[in-house]
């Protein structure tokens, strides 16, 4: 089984071997999309009624300014990805005239959706029994996601670190605008990004198979680390997983 990856809709499985007939009709679409620009910049840019989970999402992204919507930069962040999720320096380049600030939070926001990916394919094979403790490598993590850490199952310290994070990021009190991150609520992203890089960590290295097989399809830990370094958010003394690219 192949997991596929439909960033905004669902997580859907699909067989390896049944994507040549849908393959072809992306291509073809793409082609069509390609071969009419003026008329695609107008055509309506949303999911039919009824699309096929392989042909959702087939337009080219607004540059950014072009876009009106109040949710602009979480759209186009959205948009770059689905257009070349490989591109990492463009995904992190902050837009003109954006705040910083809010660029992180809306990657912040969207790693989070995604690991929720991660969780999904996880849950095949991490659990109380096979993971009883939050361990990657030789490190040992108690979940902070109590009144008093403790210290759960790998499988429940990943679910109640995410939800702990999507809700800061949601929390009126922390993060009441998009347009500007108050200055005392910074402090957050990098707690989070600790908290969130022990997830990463313990598929590593104790679900290699998943991990690698969600990374080759989502290059979300590439994405994580590069904004970490370029926003400074880990130290490298936490960073226990080796370089991916000089490891292959
Ligand atoms: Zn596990
Ligand atoms: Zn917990």
């Amino acid at each position: 089984m192949k997991a596929a990856f439909n960033l905004f809709g669902t997580l859907k499985n699909t067989r390896s071997n049944s994507g040549v007939d849908s393959a072809s009709t992306v291509e073809f679409s793409k082609e069509m999309i390609q071969s009419n620009p003026q008329e695609s910049a107008k055509a309506p840019r949303r999911n039919r009624p009824g699309v096929k989970f392989e042909e959702a999402y087939q337009w080219k992204p607004l540059p950014f300014d072009e876009i009106d919507s109040v949710f602009a930069l979480q759209e186009y962040l959205q948009s770059i990805i689905r257009d070349d999720r490989e591109n990492i320096t463009r995904l992190l380049e902050v837009p003109d005239n954006q705040n910083p600030d809010v660029w992180q939070y809306e990657h912040f926001k969207q790693i989070c959706l995604e690991l929720n990916y991660l969780v999904v394919q996880l849950y095949s094979e991490c659990s109380k029994v096979s993971c009883p403790e939050m361990k990657a490598d030789e490190w040992l993590y108690l979940c902070a996601a109590h009144p008093t850490p403790q210290g759960c199952c790998a499988i429940d310290y990943v679910v109640h670190t995410l939800d702990g994070a999507t809700a800061i990021l949601n929390s009126n009190k922390y993060f009441p605008s998009r347009m500007n991150i108050h200055e005392t609520s910074k402090k957050h992203y990098q707690s989070i990004a600790r908290r969130l890089y022990r997830i990463f960590a313990h598929s590593w290295f104790h679900h290699r198979e998943v991990f690698d097989e969600f990374e080759n399809e989502t290059f979300l830990y590439a994405r994580f680390m590069a904004l970490s370094a370029k926003f400074d958010l880990i130290p490298n003394s936490l960073i226990i997983i080796p370089d991916l690219a000089l490891s292959d």
